[in-house]
């Protein structure tokens, strides 16, 4: 197949494809799948071996954000029966990413629901990665505390911080539909200063929430060209209790085109398959491997993941080895375009985080699909599920942090 051909070749040499040739690997039939698959999987081998990067997630605070996002099931108004709880205290969160850490996972991400982090939660935030960093200098630690007001991302560098996560979800056009508290160019001001402070900048979407497939090469562009150094690729998950509890949008292949559309676009950039992972791609979930370099380890912000153990277990049979702490994540070029740029010069060249929930993947949106736009194809709908609940996909997360079990990790 010509698109191919033409997308391997530019992505072996780190090129990235024009935006029809993005629009059309997501028109691409299922016949032609394993192809497209394979040949995402050469550009990924090219700049990331068959290393895979595991991620964990800690939730600090969980529930009563009083912003809208609407895909989220710790929103204002969100009737998802998530855990509750405020800030957890530096100790127990460095328990739980010691528990990811020893489970294998060489970056932690501390996430907290809000709109945004007064200077006391910093202080927090500060005090909770000296915990973490004293029991292991090596770990990487990604923040993601949403919108970010002037120096306090310098703060969280100067306090050891490596990365910041702020996904810009969707595309410009239709980010108004899914988040009426605050607005696009606020999510990419917050990403801009994480970079500008020297922090490596994560940032990535959410797929299923009724968007089109020129909303999708929209947002991965804007993302390319903000300099993201990971993208975590979010599938939505559909929280009951929340707006878009019965938005059932994609299948398994379709989550892979998807992923294949980011790899080809952002072909030496970490690519997460962040959360929804479990729940769309299902037994797909080895041949998102091949296309993506990075997952996260156990269960997400406010929902269960798989076993620990099974993820690690799934990394090997499918021929993959999991990332050590000494290795380098990026490519040496692109690390060291992501060190110019933010003017740390660390050479550690890690990359970035990527939260899978509260300002991430942690379900819901409006019923309606985005407005102004079509909704997704009925034989899109996963298992033509689209309209019904599906708590049988979706489980809420009842262990590890803010809760007396031990984490999934
Ligand atoms: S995505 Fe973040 S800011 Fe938006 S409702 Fe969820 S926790 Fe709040």
């Amino acid at each position: 197949m010509d698109l191919l051909d033409t997308l391997t070749a530019k992505g072996l040499r780190g090129e990235v494809p024009t935006r029809e040739e993005a629009l059309a690997v997501l028109a691409t039939t299922d016949d032609e799948l394993l192809d497209v698959v394979a040949a995402a999987g050469k550009v990924r081998r090219r700049w990331f071996g068959r290393r895979v990067k595991l991620n964990y997630l800690v939730n600090l605070k969980s529930g009563l954000c009083p912003e809208d996002c609407s895909y989220c099931s710790q929103r204002l108004g969100s009737k998802a029966e998530i855990l509750k709880y405020t800030w957890l205290k530096p100790d127990q969160a460095a328990d739980a990413a010691r528990a990811g850490v020893a489970g294998g996972a060489k970056r932690v991400c501390l996430v907290a629901s809000g709109r945004g982090p007064t200077d006391r939660d910093i202080d927090r935030v500060t005090d909770t990665m000296a915990a973490i960093k004293d029991a292991d200098p090596e770990v990487e630690i990604c923040v993601c505390l949403g919108l970010l007001s002037d120096n306090q991302a310098e703060r969280l560098k100067a306090a050891g911080a490596d990365a910041y996560n702020h996904n810009l979800n969707t595309s410009e056009n239709t980010y108004g539909a899914i988040t009426k508290t605050h607005t696009y160019a606020d999510r990419v001001d917050t990403v801009q200063k994480a970079h500008g402070a020297g922090l490596s900048a994560c940032s990535g979407l959410i797929a299923g929430m009724g968007e089109t497939d020129e909303d999708l090469v929209d947002v991965v562009f804007a993302l390319r060209e903000l300099g993201s150094d990971s993208v975590p690729v979010n599938f939505l998950i559909p929280f009951e209790g929340t707006p878009l509890a019965k938005e059932w949008n994609l299948t398994p292949q379709r989550c892979l085109r998807i992923l294949a559309m980011v790899r080809f676009v952002n072909p030496d950039t970490e690519v997460r398959i962040a959360g929804g992972r479990e729940v769309h791609l299902r037994t797909m979930q080895p041949l998102g491997l091949h296309i993506a370099n990075s997952i996260f380890l156990g269960d997400y912000l406010t929902s269960e993941g798989q076993a620990g153990q099974t993820d690690l277990d799934m990394i090997k049979d499918a021929g993959f080895e999991v990332e050590g702490a000494g290795e380098a994540t990026l490519p040496r070029h692109r690390a060291d375009v992501a060190a110019a740029a933010t003017g740390s010069g660390c050479g550690t060249a890690a990359s970035a985080c990527g939260s899978g929930g509260g300002c991430g993947p942690c379900g819901g949106h409006e019923h309606a699909p985005l407005a102004g736009t079509a909704p997704a194809p009925a034989s899109e709908g996963a298992d033509g599920a689209n309209g019904e609940l599906r708590d049988d996909l979706v489980k809420v997360r009842r262990r590890g942090a803010g809760t007396e079990l031990a984490p999934n990790a």
